[in-house]
């Protein structure tokens, strides 16, 4: 049984993997500019250590209490990153399980966050996340990119926050090309406050050639890498 999940895994991987080769190639940006995060929200644990032992280290949760019982079960040391929207409420929990938070669009969470790794006694690596969606459209998620510099200058001012960069979802029913382009030149201005920065979380299973194209330095894969996800309860 695991053995046939295991190839499952690394059969998805490999085709994965050639994707993203051949992205990188078409951008003529070297291979290593480009990390995989393995989306694992709604798969097992023992998925995620079969994905550690495949050497793919980095995996997104989107759901505090899933996230927080897996990490319990996984023996492998994985990285973990929140990838989901997190309420306030749940912020100092998610400080404790998580490694990096990706889906930081608002200043109380920054706060809230900020606090929260202060109680771990720990530094946490955060994105701020960028909306992509034409204002009238529904909302992906994501802070308005005109309010990104001062969520900027909050997260550096907090003494438990490391900023090293964007995120963000293309939206539904547009070309992904343009929501990506318009994420490049945030994250462009974004730089000039914050050199750190660097990372651009950006593309999935559907769209990771085009978020490539754009500057994307980590695609967040679920389906194409672990398959059909069951619907989220
Ligand atoms: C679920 C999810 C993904 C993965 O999407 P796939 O289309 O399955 O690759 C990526 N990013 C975020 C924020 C998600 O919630």
């Amino acid at each position: 049984m695991t053995n046939t999940r295991l190839d499952e895994l690394a059969m998805n991987l490999r085709e994965v993997n050639a994707r993203v080769d051949a992205a990188c190639a078409a951008a003529n940006r070297p291979r290593t500019d480009v990390h995989i995060l393995a989306v694992t929200k709604t798969f097992p644990a023992s998925d995620l250590d079969l994905l550690a032992q495949l050497d793919c280290t980095d995996v997104g949760e989107s759901r505090d209490q899933e996230a927080r019982a897996k990490k319990d079960e996984v023996a492998a040391p994985l990285r973990w990153h929140m990838i989901g929207q997190v309420q306030r409420k749940k912020a100092k929990h998610v400080a404790a399980w998580a490694d990096v938070v990706e889906s930081v669009d608002r200043s109380e969470l920054a706060v809230a966050l900020n606090l929260g790794a202060q109680a771990a006694g720990k530094r946490l690596d955060v994105l701020i996340q960028i909306s992509l969606d034409p204002s009238g459209t529904p909302n992906r998620g994501g802070v308005d990119r005109g309010e990104v510099a001062a969520l900027a200058e909050l997260i550096m001012g907090s003494g438990h926050l490391n900023l090293t960069g964007v995120m963000a979802v293309a939206p539904l029913e547009a070309n992904p090309q343009a929501a990506f382009e318009l994420l490049a030149q945030a994250h462009g201005d974004l730089l000039r406050v914050a050199p750190a920065a660097l990372t651009v979380s950006a593309g999935m299973s559907g769209d990771l050639e085009a978020a490539i194209a754009y500057g994307a330095t980590q695609v967040r894969i679920g389906g194409a890498l672990l398959g059909n996800r069951p619907p989220l309860k």
